[in-house]
């Protein structure tokens, strides 16, 4: 199967460790056809008025290391934009900066009574159950305004907030209480035409699950759901590519005969 990670993170995020060019030199190492780097644009939260400089340096570093390894790794121009209706105005700006190859959509940070935090920051060992429940609930609804937006290509990490709750907290919180909100969620994602990253950052961790896990894509494929693409959402570059031949292994015992990765917002279709 050729790999492509279609999510990664250069230092031109505020918590990436690796250049662009050290992503180029550890995808070559591992073997990989190509990679997308998809540096944050957080609309609401880590600084987001500089976000637009950030995005133009990591774009900038792309251009520059695609030159370097041309013929050698296949390079996106991607960017990871979060809570962009708190800004659409930058967000759209931010879309200026480039033809990008692809633009993923997730959300970090959830309004959440007094709570304005990224959710990897939360201390979700003081909450009771039932607020973890009214969080997940709130988590899940963002994800569904977020699909109505008109730019993006991939909805990334589904259940990201798990890792911390069930990784890091070990709260033992069941998603799977909302099916009917995350049905609906997968259903607007096959219905937009857009798809649905199998993100591989919590495997060989505490969390050690996909987000999101084995029973969601299991209904997204029943539901008819084929799009998925393959993001390894690598900070340093030994993540890089993460467990990609196990989850091919799962996806295919799923349904799943392929998955894609995104030039020019095309999807491109590779089989396992
Ligand atoms: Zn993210
Ligand atoms: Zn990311």
């Amino acid at each position: 199967m050729e790999k492509y990670d279609s999510h990664t993170h250069s230092i031109n995020s505020l918590d990436g460790r690796q250049t662009v060019y050290d992503i180029c030199r550890s995808a070559v190492e591992k073997g990989l056809a190509g990679v997308t780097v998809s540096d944050h644009a957080d609309m609401w939260y880590y600084f987001s008025e500089k976000t637009l400089d950030r995005i133009t340096s990591s774009v900038r570093d792309i251009y520059e290391a695609a030159e370097e390894y041309d013929g050698k790794l296949r390079l996106f121009r991607g960017v990871e934009m979060s809570e962009y209706l708190y800004d659409v105005a930058n967000a759209e700006n931010i879309l200026k900066i480039t033809d990008f190859d692809v633009v993923l959509g997730s959300a970090h940070c959830i309004q959440f009574g007094e709570l304005r935090d990224a959710y990897s920051r939360l201390d979700f060992a003081v909450m009771t159950d039932e607020q973890i429940y009214e969080f997940l609930k709130k988590y899940l609804q963002e994800i569904s305004k977020l699909l109505d937006a008109p730019f993006f290509d991939v909805l990334t990490h589904l259940t990201c907030p798990l890792r911390y709750i069930n990784g890091k907290y070990n709260r033992g919180i069941d998603i799977m209480n909302f099916e009917k909100e995350i049905n609906g969620i997968l259903k607007k994602v096959i219905s937009r035409g857009i798809s649905l990253e199998v993100n591989t950052s919590g495997v060989g961790t505490s969390f050690d699950s996909l987000m999101p896990d084995e029973r969601i894509l299991g209904v997204y494929r029943s539901l008819g759901g084929e799009m998925i693409t393959l993001g390894s959402d690598a900070h340093t570059s030994d993540r890089l590519g993460n467990a990609f031949d196990s989850t091919a292994k799962l996806l295919k015992r799923i349904g799943f005969k392929g998955y894609y990765f995104y030039e020019k917002r095309i999807g491109n279709y590779i089989s396992f």
